[in-house]
C-alpha cells in the first residue's frame, strides 16, 4: 500500500524553539528528516563528484546524503559554529564508503568562495555537480526595522556567492555537469515579513535562467529547487517569527498537504536534476511547496 503523504511525515503541532542562527539540527525537536534512515540510492550517481554548500543540515544535508547514497563522492560547506552537525554528515557519507570533504567557511567572503572550490576540487579529484543550498532567512514584520546590516547580509549570502562559486567552478565542470541553485516559494510569493529573503529568492531564479542559456553550450544545466515550508533549523533560528512555529506549513488551503516538508522529501530532486537522467532538464525551476502554488 502507498503512504498517506498527509500522514508519512511529522504531522504535529511543532513546539516553539529558538536557536541563535545558523542553529544546529541536533538541537531540534523534532529533528528534521534527511533521509539519514530512509533514503534508498539506486546507483544514479556512480562516481561523481559534488560540492554541497549548508550541506551540514535541512535540504542541503539530505541532498548531500542521497549524492552519497547514489555513489557520489561529497564535500560539503557550512559555517563553522556547525561542525557538529557536520561531522554528523561526514559519517553518513563515509558509512556509504564515498569520501565526505569538510570545508567550513563564510561564503559572504568572496575570497572564500574562489578557495572552497579549489579546495574542493583538488580533495575530491574534480567537480560535477554543483548544488547551491546554503541562505539566510530572518524575519522582520515591518520594513521599518529591516537594517541595511540585514538587507546586505542576506544578499551577501544568498545571491553573490551562486556567482562567486559559479565562476571558480566553471573552469573545472566536465561537460554533462549539473549547477543546482535552491530558491523558494518565496521568490513567487513573498511573505510580508521576509522582504529581504524573498527578493533574494526570485533574484536566484533569474540568475539560474539566465546561466542555463549562457553555458548550455558547454554541456551544463543549471536548474533551481523550490521548496515550500521544510522543517529546517533556519525557520527556528529566527526564520519565523517563534508565534508561527507550532502551526508552521499547517494552514490548509494555503498549503493543501497540510503539513511541514521535511528535507528528505527534497532529495530525490536534487539527485534527479544531478543525474543523466534529466539531460533535457534546464533553465526550470522545480517546486517542492506541499502544493503551495509557484506560478
Ligand atoms: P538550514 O539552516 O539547514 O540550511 C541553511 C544553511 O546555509 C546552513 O546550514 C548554513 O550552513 C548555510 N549558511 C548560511 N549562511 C552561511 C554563510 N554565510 N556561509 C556559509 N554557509 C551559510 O536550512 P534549510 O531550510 O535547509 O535551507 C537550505 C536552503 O533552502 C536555503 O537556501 C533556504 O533559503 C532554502 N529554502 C528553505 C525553505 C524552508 O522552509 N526551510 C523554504 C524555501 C527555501
Ligand atoms: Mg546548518
Amino acid at each position: 500500500m502507498p503512504k498517506d503523504p498527509i500522514t508519512q511525515y511529522y504531522h504535529d503541532t511543532f513546539p516553539k524553539q529558538f536557536q541563535d542562527p545558523p542553529g544546529l539540527q541536533k538541537e531540534m525537536d523534532p529533528k528534521p528528516d534527511c533521509g539519514e534512515e530512509s533514503y534508498r540510492g539506486a546507483g544514479k550517481l556512480t562516481g561523481r563528484k559534488a560540492l554541497v554548500t549548508g550541506g551540514d543540515s535541512g535540504i542541503g544535508r539530505a541532498a548531500a546524503i542521497a549524492y552519497a547514497r547514489e555513489g557520489a563522492d561529497v564535500a560539503i560547506n557550512y559555517l563553522p559554529e556547525e561542525q557538529p552537525d557536520a561531522e554528523e554528515v561526514k559519517e553518513l557519507v563515509e558509512a556509504e564508503g564515498r569520501k565526505a570533504i569538510l570545508i567550513p567557511g563564510d561564503l559572504k567572503s568572496e575570497r572564500f568562495n574562489y578557495k572552497l572550490v579549489e579546495e574542493a576540487v583538488e580533495q575530491l579529484g574534480g567537480l560535477d555537480i554543483l548544488a547551491l543550498v546554503a541562505g539566510k532567512q530572518q524575519a522582520v514584520e515591518d520594513i521599518a526595522d529591516l537594517t541595511t546590516e540585514q538587507l546586505k547580509s542576506t544578499f551577501e549570502t544568498n545571491v553573490y556567492p551562486l556567482y562567486w562559486l559559479t565562476k571558480a567552478a566553471l573552469p573545472h565542470l566536465p561537460r554533462g555537469s549539473s549547477i543546482i541553485t535552491t530558491t523558494s516559494v518565496e521568490g513567487f510569493n513573498p511573505s510580508p515579513m521576509l522582504l529581504d529573503y524573498a527578493a533574494t529568492k526570485s533574484t536566484i531564479i533569474g540568475f539560474t535562467k539566465g546561466l542555463a542559456k549562457q553555458i548550455a553550450d558547454k554541456g551544463i544545466r543549471v536548474n533551481s529547487v523550490a521548496p515550500g515550508p521544510i522543517w529546517t533549523p533556519l525557520q527556528i533560528s529566527g526564520g519565523q517569527l517563534q508565534d508561527n512555529i507550532p502551526e508552521f506549513g499547517s494552514s490548509t488551503p494555503e498549503t493543501p498537504i497540510g503539513r511541514a516538508g521535511q528535507p528528505v522529501e527534497l532529495a530525490s530532486v536534487y539527485v534527479f536534476l544531478a543525474s543523466e537522467e534529466s539531460s533535457y532538464v534546464t533553465a526550470q525551476v522545480y517546486s517542492i511547496t506541499g502544493g503551495v502554488p509557484t506560478a
